[in-house]
């Protein structure tokens, strides 16, 4: 062994902050050595030793990170089963993008404070290292929920932050509203989830915290997200202006601001709301675009083309924030989430849900085809589960969306006498023992219902009117240098510290 080779095996930590002789012979990027205050935290100091026991090698001068919201397992196999299917393939050996992946794991996404957790937490946990008590964003756990005080006190930097700071670019792609927990874990510090517009802060006991929509405009992180697309144009807009694509929906602002007017007035930034202006957008150009195509959530893959003004696809938006990031030649971080996977489960529209999962598939592959494995690592996973089950005994082929039972292979059906579905939920809205009196004791008939229309709420055992989330570890899939840290069973915040490992930081 040389000596210069002796060196580079050396531990990290023996070498210099700055630019190390490792750095040099890989023409890595920079080390980025950075105090910040999680290092104190037990779950940022366990998933660090974690991470450091996985010695992983590999430097990226990109990360993006996807998430499906709700992507659980089950939901990741129904989704590329009925992608083969749609394609008219067969269905249980066909392979999605996240099937290729030469590296995954299990993550653990319980919170601080729930066994089951929700998105804001999840989020929180993979943007910052720590976990969090549910419902609050980029704060620790000794921020109790709705505790604005608490919540300054206890803020804690992003992954996005920690980058801009670095002269990197950052973007946040969502097919949620850009300040719907998942993608507001990138930018936003809030004691609770909701404070999504000052409106609505305001009456959940803000007092002087700002709300979500605000510190996404007034981000004070170097110089500011380079692309942000999602939907959500309500939360922007104040309550006398009327929303342009759906004008008896009102801005939902008390305080007269126009944030997306103020985004615009800054030199470079331009601001767009439908799929024409996103077609004509040049993104290879270092213009800075909010984009938000919808007053709320974006609509459903399914329903994409009914939109009247038009909405680009998860995988056009990914395309554009990849092409926007690229021009920096310092590097990125990028998330994209598939937002609404999550909203169809909860209220029990599987098939929703699958093309929302096919859908972010989709966007996997552009980045897959847009990098390189060479300097981008690119993770994708989810924050928590849901109750979705595939059960039965369905034949080969057999419709995933439809009864498990078919023609070719009558079988009995359940010991009610009537046929059922293969997927189906623990609770939630489709819930067989729903309403009063005896009828609503007996399992509705679905012979001759078409199980198939994504309308379809999916038979589920306890009523609820919204289905939940679930609890069991979720897939982590990674692809480029530093995807070797994803392996085994890891607790969430793991992922927070894999990417900003690739990245060079060194935390301290
Ligand atoms: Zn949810």
């Amino acid at each position: 062994m040389t000596r210069l080779r002796a060196l580079l095996a050396a531990p990290l930590f023996l070498l210099p902050a700055c630019a190390t002789v490792e750095d040099a012979a890989l023409n890595a990027p920079p080390s980025r050595a950075v105090a910040i205050p999680q290092t104190q935290d037990p779950y940022f100091a366990d998933a660090a030793a974690a991470l450091a026991a996985r010695a992983p090698q590999g430097r990226a001068r990109n990360v993006i990170l996807f998430i499906g919201d709700g992507m659980g397992v089950s939901t990741v196999t129904a989704a590329r089963i009925y992608a083969g299917q749609r394609q008219g393939g067969d269905g249980e050996s066909y392979d999605l993008a996240m099937d290729q992946a030469p590296h995954s794991a299990f993550s653990r996404t319980y919170s601080h404070d729930f066994q089951v957790a929700d998105s804001a937490a999840t989020a929180t946990a993979m943007t910052t290292g720590v976990k969090t008590n549910s419902g609050v964003l980029g704060v620790a756990s000794a921020a109790r929920l709705g505790d604005c005080a608490a919540g300054q006190a206890n803020s804690i930097p992003t992954l996005f932050e920690l980058a801009e700071a670095q002269g990197l670019s950052t973007g946040i792609v969502s097919t949620a509203r850009i300040t719907h927990a998942t993608p507001a874990a990138a930018y936003a510090h809030a004691a609770h989830r909701d404070w999504e517009n000052d409106a609505v802060a305001a009456a959940g006991g803000a007092g002087a915290c700002h709300d979500i929509a605000r510190q996404l405009i007034e981000w004070p992180a170097g110089d500011g997200f380079e692309i942000a697309l999602g939907g959500g144009r309500a939360n922007f807009l104040p309550n006398t202006i009327a929303d342009p694509e759906a004008p008896q929906i009102m801005g939902q602002r008390r305080d007269g601001r126009d944030l997306t007017a103020e985004w615009t007035a800054k030199s470079g930034h331009a601001y767009i709301w439908n799929a024409q202006q996103f077609a004509a957008t040049d993104f290879s150009s270092d213009v800075r675009v909010l984009g938000l195509f919808s007053p709320s959530h974006m609509a459903y893959e399914l329903q994409r083309g009914a939109d009247p003004a038009g909405e680009p696809s998860l995988a056009e938006m990914t395309r554009a924030a990849i092409t926007r990031l690229s021009q920096d030649r310092e590097g990125y971080v990028l998330m994209i989430e598939a937002g609404r996977i999550d909203h169809a489960h909860h209220e029990g529209r599987a098939q929703l849900a699958l093309a929302d999962t096919v859908a972010m598939d989709e966007a996997i592959r552009t980045a897959l085809a847009m990098t390189s494995r060479e300097d981008t690592l690119i993770i994708a996973t989810a924050d928590h589960s849901h109750t979705l089950t595939i059960a039965g005994y369905a034949r080969r082929n057999n419709p995933i969306t439809g009864l498990s039972a078919d023609e070719e292979s009558p079988r009995p059906g359940a010991l009610d006498g009537k046929p059922y579905t293969t997927l189906g939920y623990a609770n939630g809205p489709g819930a067989v023992f729903a309403g009063e009196g005896p009828a609503a004791r007996e399992r509705p008939d679905l012979s001759g219902v078409d199980t198939s229309d994504p309308a379809f709420r999916v038979q589920a055992l306890v009523p609820l009117a919204s289905e939940t989330h679930a609890g069991e570890d979720v897939p982590v899939y990674a692809w480029g240098p530093g995807a070797e840290a994803i392996s085994g069973t890891i607790e969430q915040q793991l992922i927070f510290h894999a990417m900003a490992h690739a990245l060079g930081f060194r935390f301290r």
